[in-house]
């Protein structure tokens, strides 16, 4: 058997010297677990921060020990009713020839049913990635003009294609090569594509987007995202995927340098502005003013007099000047 364990930690880039490549005894199951033989396996942008020293929503990899990842087999032996030989699993240990897997972490896929290739792309965590984040976070609706970053990749392919199926008026994919495009127009009934490579990628986008855009789905950050944002139609909604921009980065990006953190807390961050929400005027001040008014919720005034002292009130506020409210006495 062999296994690709983690050698060091990579600064940026990650190199080969990395990763060591090692020859071990095959392994044999203890009771409840079966042992697989890996026929595919994984490789995800996400298995980037796993080699990386930090706390995030999965442990990162220990250095001398095998990677771990996605990856479909065969079991070729087991110690469980439910796991007979021959049959083929889904589990979380690739990065190795072969695996011993508890059967619990072990899934049955139909080899019949689908390519084994797919369990892992388009039928499996990618594909579930674009599902979900198009519809549930998303919020797609019919006639929303759709951009999607990494367009051409796993994740960005199902979700490109999911749209239009499900009404979107227009959709749109980025990539880093032309021939890439060219698929995402060709094959993939994308109704237009850019290669970020070749231009900002805001005026690239807003070209490809004269009406502006409803939904982001953002594979990349960075570049990507602030673009987005830069071509957002009123309400639109940015569902943060990814942001592969940075995974090899070794200087901060520009504030908000901890933008990612979005991704692994899973924080929703959602514009607004108080026209909107005019209808709650009534119910606010039926709950607010009697604490107000019996001293029960306090408030501060920074009081300036004179009209002519207003401009210098305006910029003492921007100084930090006032505590509470800044008003001007005329
Ligand atoms: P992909 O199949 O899209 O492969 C990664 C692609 O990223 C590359 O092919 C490359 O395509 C693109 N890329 C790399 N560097 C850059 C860069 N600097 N700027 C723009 N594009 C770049 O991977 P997946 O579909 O598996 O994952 C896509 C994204 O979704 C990743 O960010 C990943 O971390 C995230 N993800 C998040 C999940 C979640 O639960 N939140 C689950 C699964 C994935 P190109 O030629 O176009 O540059």
């Amino acid at each position: 058997a062999t296994e690709v364990r983690l050698a060091s930690r990579p600064q940026g880039w990650p190199t080969l010297a990395n990763f060591s490549i090692v020859d071990t005894e095959i392994p044999r199951p203890g009771p409840g677990q079966v042992l697989v033989r890996n026929v595919l396996m994984s490789v995800d942008p996400y298995m980037r921060g796993r080699m990386n020293d930090a706390k995030s929503y999965v442990a990162p990899y220990e250095v001398g020990a095998a990677m771990q990842g996605g990856a479909v087999g065969e079991v070729v032996e087991s110690t469980v009713d439910d796991f007979a030989p021959g049959e083929t699993v889904l589990h979380d240990l690739g990065w190795r020839t072969h695996a011993v897997v508890d059967a619990k972490r072990a899934t049955k896929v139909d080899p019949e049913a689908a390519p084994l290739g797919a369990y892992l792309g388009v039928l499996g965590m990618p594909g579930l990635t674009a599902y979900a984040g198009l519809l549930d976070v998303a919020r797609l609706t019919e006639g929303d003009t759709v951009f999607v970053s990494g367009a051409a990749g796993a994740v960005g392919s199902v979700v490109g294609q999911l749209a239009k199926f499900k009404g979107a008026k227009r959709v749109i994919g980025s990539a880093g090569s032309d021939a890439k495009v060219e698929h995402l127009t060709g094959e993939l009934g994308f109704d237009a594509a850019f290669n970020y490579k070749n231009g900002p990628v805001t005026d690239q986008l807003a070209a490809a987007a004269p009406d502006g855009i409803d939904v982001y789905f953002d594979n990349v950050g960075g570049e990507h995202l602030e673009a987005a944002i830069a071509n957002a139609n009123v309400h639109a909604r940015l569902a943060i995927c990814g942001m592969i921009s940075a995974y090899n980065a070794t200087e901060p990006p520009a504030a908000p340098r901890n933008l990612g953190r979005v991704i692994g807390w899973r924080l929703t961050i959602q514009g607004f502005l108080v026209r909107d929400h005019y209808h709650l005027r009534d119910r606010f001040f039926a709950e607010v003013a009697p604490l107000v008014k019996d001293g029960r919720l306090r408030y501060e005034e920074t009081v300036v007099e004179g009209i002519r002292n207003a401009p210098q009130a305006f910029l003492d506020l921007l100084g930090g000047a006032n505590t509470g409210k800044m008003l001007i006495r005329l």
